[in-house]
């Protein structure tokens, strides 16, 4: 109840160790009054408060203001558990590992591209594969999918799928480290073999969009990024690959969970010491996952810049597709952080949760390094979606880490239940939003009321001090898996 927390300040809340026995730190939301009470909707605070208990958690266990029920975590969660012994989970990053958003522009204003919206909608539907365990156009030869997880983003640039200025504008440069395919299932290869490159059902989409506001002008120009623009936005993950990576772990570490004496409120919060065996193995597995999907997104991008080339060559001065950035919003990282005024090494779950780092921060590529951490928070296809930096604030109360998205009001299924899909799309074509779908219930799952108020929740961590806002963007066609 409401009486279970305290407010520190206008945007964050806090739990107390006292709220529990079992919590080993407290617990902190951020959030104002009104989405305060939309968090109480779901289970999601005792998902905060259970994660308060991991062995290994320092400072907070802390919750994004698009906080709702996930998989033992919730989503919008962030975790950071200290190594070496400091616990590793597969539900604190998600069943989408390396889920995350990629934010292309153009020079097009508006009104230049508006008559070639609805062939660039259709080109977009027809070259980028959507829906659910769809296959892709690039095939990938025996044994390739292994090198393709190594490498990550630097496969799709000796393949001519990228620049090298995609992969310095992407998070890590599109390719971790430490990935070992001889940690990944044959089953997940499986899945993973022949859909690298495509877009994935439900809540994954490619969206078209229009700068509405600037908030920063040098920093959105540094972006590249400019008022009225035409840009584009990628959010999709490592499809099969990635699930079937976190379903086979899941289950060997609910194996081995009893071995390290852990007692956990819940299942779902399944985990291993980083320090063991089943720890590192999980990561390696999971870097391989994070791999493909950078990849995957920039494949996606491949096909995005072959339909602005279709549509638009010779009609438009200049139909160049440029990345921003590329984040993700579901991953763990082995990352230095000071806590206590010590600086020490932890394992940071961000599980729809992205990195926010601010100014200065030698992970940041030299283009961005000075102005902080592009972020990009997407709200849903029928509202606005923003691009924002990393400060301070962020590296000080949240481990350099900030919200991913709206974050759902309602379920899955309830919204299922209260929208009509076909009724949904008249109402945003009525608004000028051209709409690409491959399952019309899929598109009511992802009704923009099944969504908190994205403004809200900016204003939430612009107010709190763990973004800035850069840039407001409307949607103006939608492509949905
Ligand atoms: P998730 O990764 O949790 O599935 O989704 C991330 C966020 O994307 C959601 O919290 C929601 O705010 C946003 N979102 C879902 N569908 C759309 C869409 O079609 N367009 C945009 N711009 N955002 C969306
Ligand atoms: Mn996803
Ligand atoms: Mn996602």
């Amino acid at each position: 109840s409401s009486h279970d927390f305290k407010q520190i300040n206008k945007y964050l809340y806090e739990i107390p160790r006292s709220f529990r026995a079992d919590m080993r730190v407290p617990a902190r939301f951020y959030a104002d009054s009104e989405l305060q009470k939309a968090i109480q909707g779901d289970r999601s605070l005792e998902q905060l408060v259970n994660t308060a208990t991991l062995p290994g958690i320092v400072k907070y266990a802390l919750a994004m203001p698009d906080m709702h029920q996930g998989y033992g975590f919730p989503i919008g969660g962030v975790v950071a558990t200290q190594l070496p012994d400091g616990i590793i989970s597969p539900g604190g990053v998600g069943y989408d590992i390396n889920c995350g958003v990629r934010l292309l522009a153009t020079q097009l204003e508006k009104e230049e591209a508006a008559p070639y919206l609805e062939d660039l909608a259709s080109a977009l539907y027809a070259n980028c594969p959507s829906g659910l365990g769809k296959g892709g156009h690039i095939k990938l030869k025996p044994g390739e999918l292994d090198l393709l997880v190594v490498k990550g983003a630097k496969w799709a640039l000796k393949r001519g799928y990228a620049t090298e200025s995609d992969l310095e504008r992407t998070e890590e440069g599109g390719c971790l480290e430490g990935a070992d395919p001889g940690k990944v299932s044959d089953r997940a290869k499986n899945r993973g073999q022949d859909q690298v490159g495509t877009l994935g059902s439900g809540n994954h989409f490619i969206e078209i969009d229009m700068v509405d506001r600037i908030f920063d002008e040098p920093v959105a120009t540094r972006m590249g990024i400019f008022h009225n623009q035409v840009t584009v936005q990628i959010h999709s993950g490592s499809r099969g690959f990635g699930h079937q990576v976190c379903s086979d772990y899941v289950k060997r570490l609910q194996k081995t969970i009893q071995q390290y004496g852990f007692s956990l409120p819940d299942r779902e919060l399944v985990c291993a010491p980083l320090s063991s065996p089943e720890g590192q193995d999980y990561l390696a597995a999971m870097n391989a996952a994070a791999n493909y999907a950078f990849v995957n997104r920039q494949l996606l991008t491949y096909h995005i810049r072959r339909s602005f080339e279709q549509v638009l060559a010779g009609k438009v001065k200049n139909h160049h597709v440029y990345q921003v950035y590329d984040i993700a919003h579901n991953m763990a990282r082995i990352e230095e952080h000071e806590v206590d005024g010590r600086r020490i090494k932890v394992c940071v779950h961000r599980k729809g949760a992205t990195r926010a780092f601010g100014p200065g921060s030698s992970l940041l590529p030299g283009i961005y390094r000075d102005i902080g951490q592009p972020v990009l928070v997407p709200g849903s296809m029928g509202t606005a979606s923003w691009v924002l930096v990393g400060t301070e604030g962020s590296m000080t109360q949240t481990f350099g880490s900030i919200c991913h998205g709206a974050g759902r009001v309602i379920s899955r299924s309830k919204a299922k239940k209260a929208v009509r899909g076909a009724k949904l799309r008249e109402e945003l074509e009525a608004c000028g939003i051209h709409v690409r779908v491959s399952s019309m219930s899929g598109l009511a799952e992802e009704a923009p009321s099944a969504y908190k108020d994205v403004d809200r929740v900016i204003e939430v961590v612009h107010g709190a001090g763990i973004a800035k806002k850069v840039a407001r963007l409307i949607p103006l066609a939608v492509i949905k898996g």
